[in-house]
Formats: structure tokens, sequence, C-alpha cells
């Protein structure tokens, strides 16, 4: 299975070079899961040729980690499949769909033939194949011998991040709320919140897995990682909101802020961008469905 490492009993993570993503799939006795679509329909096209070295099994469900066009734009590639997410992820589609499919288009130009095959002129209604089967808080998938369970711990890099958690592999999927090799993306994030929902994530990941072991972390992209890395994260989180804090009282000049964050140097617009999104919060100014 060139290309897919197996991270946990039959749960498998497949990395692409394309925004280096992690996609994941989980097969069951009976059915597969597959963990976020990738951003077009010839990606997603690949990604099922891919899945065939795996398994025979159907891909039964699909999970959106949360609706950024890097984990949903594939979709329509997996039905008839039952396409999972958190209840306020096709409203997040249908609001920013035409926006991102623009963006990418624009930030990568050699993606634009099969964007305008796939989805026209991206014309303002346009949405990819939306989630179907919506989680408030949890959700157990039955995959035949194994339970996938879904979970929702609160706002982080968007307000409807899904988790996925293979129990008996001791693996959980995360999406966006890490990410490993790149700072976290705030653009639709909810910095306040980030800090509670990753402990609410290492709630999990600090309990034994049932196959013994640590847990193993697979972020939306990047390696997968361990507990240390969400301890590491979830610190960093912290550290952003305080300091947002700070910089919203007087405290603190944002610049002198901005010096203490590890990834200032390398990538300042989003260090900056991190702090912006934080005062908006701080101030109220972030809407919420
Ligand atoms: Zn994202």
């Amino acid at each position: 299975m060139p290309g897919w490492i197996e991270v946990g009993e039959r749960v498998f993570v497949r990395r692409y070079a394309f925004l280096d993503q992690a996609v994941g799939l989980i097969v069951g006795e009976r059915e597969a899961l597959l963990v976020d679509t990738r951003s077009t329909m010839v990606q997603a096209q690949e990604l099922l040729r891919d899945i065939a070295q795996v398994t025979r099994l159907p891909v039964s469900h699909v999970v959106n980690t949360h609706g950024h066009a890097d984990h949903a734009f594939g979709n329509a590639a997996f039905r008839p499949a039952a396409i999972w997410a958190h209840a306020r992820c096709p409203a997040f589609l249908r609001r920013t769909a035409p926006d991102q499919w623009e963006w990418l288009r624009e930030t990568h130009p050699t993606l634009a033939d099969e964007l305008a095959w796939e989805h026209g002129t991206g014309e303002p209604g346009w949405t990819p194949s939306l989630p179907d089967h919506l989680v408030a808080e949890s959700a157990l998938i039955d995959l035949g011998g194994r339970a996938v369970e879904l979970r929702y711990l609160g706002r982080g890099h968007t307000d409807h991040d899904l988790v996925v958690i293979a129990p008996d592999a001791g693996v959980v999927f995360v999406g966006d709320l890490l990410e490993n090799g790149a700072p976290p993306q705030f653009d639709d994030g909810f910095p306040l919140d980030w800090p509670g929902t990753l402990l609410a994530l290492l709630a999990i990941v600090e309990r034994a897995p049932l196959a013994g072991g640590e847990w193993t972390v697979v972020p939306g992209h990047g390696d997968p990682a361990g507990v240390g890395f969400v301890r590491d994260q979830a610190a960093l989180l912290d550290l952003i909101a305080s300091l947002g804090r700070a910089i919203n009282t007087g405290q603190m000049l944002m610049e002198d802020a901005i010096e203490l964050l590890p990834f200032a140097d390398e990538h300042p617009d989003l260090a900056q961008g991190a702090f912006e999104r934080t005062l908006e919060q701080l101030r109220g100014e972030l809407t919420l469905d």
C-alpha cells in the first residue's frame, strides 16, 4: 500500500503534497470510513483510487472534520456515502464555498482548469455536496466489528470542528484543530475558545487507549504526532489567547506580543492575524451562526 501509513490496526493515513494534507481511512469488517475529501473532484478521484489499494470494502461513511475546501470540496466523489459533519458545517459551506472556490483558483492557478470543469464559473450559489449526517455533540458509527466516535469538543479552528476517534486503535483525527509543521490557522478561528477545546482533546488522549501504548494524533496537515504535541499546541494556543487579552487591555503592544510567538519569524503575517482575530473575538465582533 504505497503512500499509506497504518497508524493503528486497520487505521490508515495518506499524505498528499498539495497543502501537505493528511487524509484518514478507518476500515471495519463491513464498511470503511474516510476522514476528509480533499479540494477538488480530480483530487478526490485520485484518493478513491488510493483507497482501492487498501480495501475493497465500500466507503459508506465520510467525515468532514470542518468545512474548509481541502477537507470537503471532494465530497461528491464519495456519494452515495453518508457525509458526516458538525451541525454548523453545511451553513458554513453555503456561506463560504464560493469565496473558498475563488481563493483556491487564485492561490493555486494549476487547479484552475479542474475547478472550472467541476464548478462552472464558481457561481455565487455553488457549494460542494453538503454533509447530510449532522452531529451536535457526538455520534457513534458502526463499521462492523469496530465503532468510530465523532466528537465536537468546542470552537477552535472553526466553530464546527469534529474529531474522529478510533478508540480500539488509539487513533484520533483532529482536522485543523492541530497542524504539524505549520502554524495554527485563525482565519475562521475562535482564539479564546481554542485552548479549552484542546484541553478537552487532552482529556481524551491522556487516558491510556484500549490498545495500550499511547494515542496517535493525526493533524489535518503534517505528520501524525503523540500526546506531547497536543500539550505543546494547547500551551501555544493558550499563550496566544493570553497575549491577545494583554494587547486588548493595553498591557502589551501587538508588535511585542508577535515577537513572543515561535512562528513569528517565519510567518509574521499569521502571528499578526492570530492576534487580530483574538481582538475581534474580545470585542464581540465574531458572528456566530
Ligand atoms: Zn482548515
